[in-house]
């Protein structure tokens, strides 16, 4: 019996392809070990995103071959995911100690990928093909590494959009949406299985159904309209009309395809989180052009408007990019202010990370990495200010949340691993649902009594 180790890194549409892999190893009969140092084979699924992750990744990759030199050991190791799909060309020759290289494609043959290595002569196999098409169904085996309460659905992979600072188009491909009904059919198997939460992802989970539209791009200010096809409103009214009581949580959303109707199809949809995942990155016209955002901040400032109006009790999540190439003093400041007026219920900060490959890379006016560090902590001191604040006005609020673990627990405006939780009693069910008053707020963490 071959037992099979997994290293997974990045994101979590990354963490479904890992899942994705593991669901295809135990359908071959493979069994996956918790000990890489056990494993016949270890697989480590990468990120490529920014120059940080990319660090983590290769430290991962050199850390196995390391371990299996000192130990001596017989032991395949295979490079899966961002990394491998992006440098496919380069890495076979700067990494000779790795025995195979899979792009995002291969991540349903990985069975008999490995039973070719355990058999073959050991020549290093680069089996990574370049404009990867594949998105899972809702009968893709898949073996969930997510906690029982929660599950993220992967409705669309890819993404069509040209931000000069990013490199995912060019590893992930062109957006390629899933359909409704293989959506709504996986999260009903989830949800008859216990799971709580549903978190809907993609790059742009908002374009959801729009790339087989016939051609014509939605207006975003007269909305989108469901009778061009499938879309994420008609989505999630599919999914609200679920049986059950559970969450569903919208992630990677693009300010660009927001509608009206989508932001009414939310307020009319108890099962559909007061959550809106929408990272904005930053406010000036002259970074957003640059960036290449689709938008301006007046049609940002107006969005942000609608959704508060039209959805009470939302909180919207975002991130900003600090640094840019050409970002002046001013720019800056008009971004602590959109900050401090939005007041966003949950927000982060990126430096600007330089990438080779993206069309920023090559333009003038990078800054220093002192200049994009200070900034960087300024933005993150004043999210922090805001932050207790937010939390302070939370204290004496009735609110469901979902308990996660033994004295912890989410609230609506919490998504798993990105944001903070709430402290509660213990004798509080695990894996269910249970409503709470908010009594005092630590940092980030809220505190609550029954
Ligand atoms: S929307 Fe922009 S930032 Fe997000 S994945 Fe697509 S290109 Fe990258």
């Amino acid at each position: 019996m071959i037992k099979v180790g997994l290293v997974s890194l990045g994101c979590a549409k990354n963490l479904i392809d890992s899942e994705v892999m593991v669901g295809h190893l135990q359908q071959a009969g493979m069994v996956m070990t918790p000990e890489p140092e056990l494993a016949d084979v270890l697989i480590v699924n990468t990120c490529s995103f920014i120059d940080m992750a990319k660090k983590e990744s290769i430290a991962a990759i050199h850390g196995a071959v390391d371990d299996r030199e000192e130990s001596g050991r017989r032991q395949k190791i295979i490079v899966a995911g961002c990394l491998s799909q992006r440098f496919g060309k380069e890495l076979p020759g700067l990494m000779p100690e790795v025995d195979a290289f899979i792009g995002l494609d291969q991540i349903t043959e990985v069975a008999p990928i490995i039973r070719g290595l355990m058999e073959g002569e050991g020549a290093q196999a680069n089996l990574v093909t370049e404009k990867p098409q594949y998105i899972p169904d809702y009968d893709t085996p898949r073996f969930r590494l997510t906690p029982k309460t929660f599950a993220y659905v992967k409705i669309a992979e890819g993404c069509n959009h040209p931000c000069s600072f990013c490199i995912i188009p060019k590893i992930r491909g062109r957006h390629r949406s899933r359909t409704e009904d293989s959506v709504v059919r996986e999260v009903e198997q989830l949800v008859k299985a216990g799971t709580r939460e549903i978190n809907l992802i993609s790059q742009d989970t908002t374009y959801f159904g729009m790339d087989k539209w016939d051609g014509q791009r939605p207006n975003p200010r007269s909305g989108v309209d469901s009778a061009r096809g499938e879309s994420l409103a008609s989505l999630l009214r599919k999914l609200n009309a679920i049986e059950g009581d559970f969450w569903v949580r919208l992630l990677y959303t693009h300010p660009a395809h927001w509608s009206d109707e989508l932001i009414e199809t939310i307020a009319e949809c108890p099962k559909i989180a007061r959550y809106i995942d929408m990272p904005l990155q930053h406010i000036s016209d002259r970074m957003l052009k640059i960036m290449r955002r689709e938008t301006d901040g007046a049609y940002i400032r107006d969005l942000i408007k609608r959704i508060r109006a039209g959805i009470p009790d939302i909180a919207i999540r975002t991130t900003f990019i600090v640094g840019f190439p050409g970002e002046t003093a001013e720019d800056f400041e008009e971004l602590l202010d959109f900050m401090r007026d939005v007041r966003f219920e949950r927000a982060g900060v990126f430096e600007y990370s330089k990438e080779e490959g993206t069309r920023a890379y090559g333009i003038d006016g990078h800054l220093h990495h002192m200049t994009r560090k200070s900034r960087w902590h300024k933005a993150m001191a004043l999210l922090q200010e805001l932050a207790e604040d937010i939390n302070q006005n939370q204290v004496g609020k009735r609110m469901k949340v979902l308990v996660e673990e033994p004295g912890i627990a989410r609230t609506e405006w919490d998504a798993p691993d990105i944001d903070s939780s709430v402290v509660v009693d213990r004798k509080l069910p695990v894996g269910d649902f249970a409503e709470v008053t908010i009594k005092d707020w630590r940092g980030y963490d809220l505190v609550a009594a029954r």
